[in-house]
Parts: structure tokens; sequence; C-alpha cells
């Protein structure tokens, strides 16, 4: 099996593994409780709580661990609203942002939050214009996503801050697939990350909170995590996510020179009669989503089972609907449907992404004269 979808998930790092074993085996005291081995694996969760903070880099405030960035995106949105002053009652975000930011707010808008969602350029990146016309003294928040999980394109999240912020709006910032390896810089008040997408384990996530811009707590009991975020923590999974952001961090500069050039050995092994649908240049290169004309994505995924990779987004890909992403670049059904993502990373080599290329080549140009 050649692995290419790095954006669903990636492989766990071995030094998680080896990092996450003793707190799965032997040490499984509950960290919040005052025995010893309780306070042991307390000093464990803060030492990764450190360690995915200097992984985010952020300045002037604090993190939080969730259950997913799912929840961590669900838990800024509805606290910010519940927190948000008389008046501001508006929530900006975008067409092409995750379902875990549109629903949320689609949801929020049932019960009476005032919500715009911004249309993107062809090439998937946000036009400020637009949204400077929006913001006024009535939005509470503006909900932006780094690096989309579909195209690979990057926002302009500096500039939206700069906007938002001018506005008194809050920026919250879905950074799942940028975190560890495109630079956030300060700025966003809110920040969304998820472990399973640089390595570590499933199943855990973090907000990350600028000093005085806390939402208000979504689960209650027993005051866990600042009295924000109640629920016993799995120290396992905070340890995981600590060692696979440290790993992030220390490898960030080989790890981006390593997707750079499988970027150029996959361009170059499928040939010509490819489009790639977002920016080329403002984009995670670890992400390449391409189309072919009269491809069916869906039926070339079924033929090559060796080969793991999608058609967007694996949520967009279980519902059968064509991604909410593709259509927002301005693609018909078509289009969205002849369009495939290949995701690779760290442990993707050259040689392997080279050969799958060549079988994703070969077998779209049997598949035209099939339909010919
Ligand atoms: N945001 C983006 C951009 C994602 O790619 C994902 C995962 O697919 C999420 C949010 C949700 O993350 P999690 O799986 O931790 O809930």
């Amino acid at each position: 099996m050649i692995y290419l979808d790095y954006q669903a998930t990636t492989p766990i790092a071995p030094e998680v593994a080896t990092a996450m074993r003793p707190w799965i085996e032997e040490r499984f005291a509950n960290p919040h409780s005052p025995s010893r081995w309780g306070r042991e694996a307390e000093a464990a969760i803060e030492v990764a709580r450190r360690q995915v903070e200097a992984a985010l880099g952020l300045k002037g405030g604090s993190l939080a661990f969730t259950g997913s960035a799912t929840e961590a995106l669900n838990w800024a949105l509805k606290g910010r609203v519940e927190k948000s002053l008389a008046g501001r009652n508006r929530i900006i975000t975008v067409a092409t942002e995750h379902a875990a930011v549109l629903d949320t707010c689609e949801w929020l808008a049932g019960r009476g939050v005032d919500l715009t969602v911004l249309p993107v350029q062809p090439d998937g990146r946000l036009d400020l214009e637009p949204l400077e016309r929006e913001l006024d003294e009535r939005v509470a928040l503006v909900a932006v996503m780094q690096v989309n999980n579909e195209i690979g394109v990057i926002q302009p999240v500096a500039e939206v801050v700069e906007l938002s912020h001018r506005a008194g709006a809050l920026v919250l910032c879905d950074a799942v697939q940028g975190f560890g390896r495109v630079e956030l810089g300060d700025g966003p008040d809110l920040v969304a990350v998820s472990a399973h997408k640089i390595h570590g384990p499933k199943g855990i996530g973090a907000l990350w909170m600028k000093k005085g811009s806390e939402p208000a707590a979504l689960l209650h009991g027993g005051g866990q995590e600042q009295g924000l975020r109640s629920g016993t923590l799995a120290p396992a999974l905070c340890v995981g996510f600590g060692a696979a952001a440290k790993l992030a961090n220390e490898r960030r500069m080989a790890d981006r020179d390593h997707v750079e050039r499988l970027w150029t050995a996959a361009v170059d092994a499928l040939g010509d009669d490819w489009i790639v649908n977002g920016s080329s240049t403002h984009r995670y290169k670890g992400n390449l989503n391409i189309r072919r004309q009269g491809l069916d994505g869906a039926r070339l995924i079924s033929d090559l089972r060796d080969i793991a990779f999608s058609l967007g987004s694996a949520c967009a890909s279980g519902s059968g609907r064509p991604s909410h992403v593709l259509r927002a670049l301005g693609l018909d059904d078509r289009a969205a449907r002849s369009s495939i993502r290949l995701g690779f990373g760290r442990y993707t080599t050259a040689d392997e992404l080279v050969h799958a290329c060549r079988r994703i080549a070969r077998h779209a140009v049997a598949q035209e004269k099939l339909d010919a």
C-alpha cells in the first residue's frame, strides 16, 4: 500500500509511539488526582502542553487540550458567541472552511447569529476587499483557516487579523493543516490544532487562546483545563501530541524541503493534462489536488486500491457530495468529480510517490480510451 492521504491523517511517528507506550501500558493514574502517580501524569501533560505551545510559537496566551480540532472549533465559535458583547452578533467566515467551522456557523445561524460566508477567488484565496466591506462594529468573530485541507491553499491570515482587529473583531484560525509546517505568526486570537495531522495520535486536539479571548466553557464538570474544558485528560494522548509537536518543530525545515522535492517529483511523474486546483504559489506543497478532463476520480480510486488517495476531504468523499471547496473555486460538478487529492509528507519516499503517480496517470489515460 502506498499511502497518499496525508491530509486525512498522518502515520504515527515512531518517537510518538515510544513516548506514549508507558502511559498506555503502565502509568494509568488519573492526572487530576493528588497521588504521586497522579502528579507524575499531570507533570507529563504540562511538558506536552509546553511542547505544543512551542511548536505553535504564539505569545500571550494559553493552550487547552480538547478531544479533537472539531471540538476546539465548536468550542471557540459557540463559546465566543456566548461571551460576545451585546450588539456583536455577527460571524464572518469563508466558503472553503472545514465542515467543523461551516456546520457550526450554520448551527449558530439557526439560533440567531448573523452569518456571512465570503466567497474565494478562483485560486482559492480569500479576497480581502469584500472582507473589509463586511467588517463592522457588529462582528464578533472572523473564522479563517490557515491551510485548506482539500486544496492546500494558504489564506492571508495576517491580513485578515489586521482588518478584523481594526474593526474590533476576534479571529479564529483553523490551523490544523498548517501546524508544524507553515509559519502562522502572531495575531489570531484563537487557534485550533489536531495531533493526528502531525504524526500524533487521533482523539486529541487543542485550542490556543490569547489572554482575554477565552471562549465560555462548552463542557462542564470537573473543571479541568482552567475550568474551561471539563473532562479527564488522557496522559498518553497528551504525551503523544507533545512528542509529535516537538518533532515537527525540530524537523520543520527538513520536512518542508522533503515535501517540496516530493511535489516536483509527483508533478513530473504525472505528466501533462493535469491541472492543479487552487493556487500553486500560496500553497502547502504536501497537498497536490489535481484534475484531468473527463476523469472519473471515484473510479480511479476503486481501480487503484493499493494506493490510498482521495477525492477531497475524507468527509466529502464519504458523502458522495461534490466538494464544497472545489465548487467554491468555480468548478462545476463534472470538474469537481474529475479531481483527486494526493497528500504526502515526512514518511513518503520519492520512489513510491513516482511509482504511484505513474500508475495514476496510466489509469487515467486508460479510462479516457475506454470512455472514448
Ligand atoms: N480542520 C481541518 C482543516 C481539518 O483538515 C480537520 C480534519 O480533517 C479538522 C479541522 C478536524 O480535525 P479533527 O479530526 O481533529 O476533528
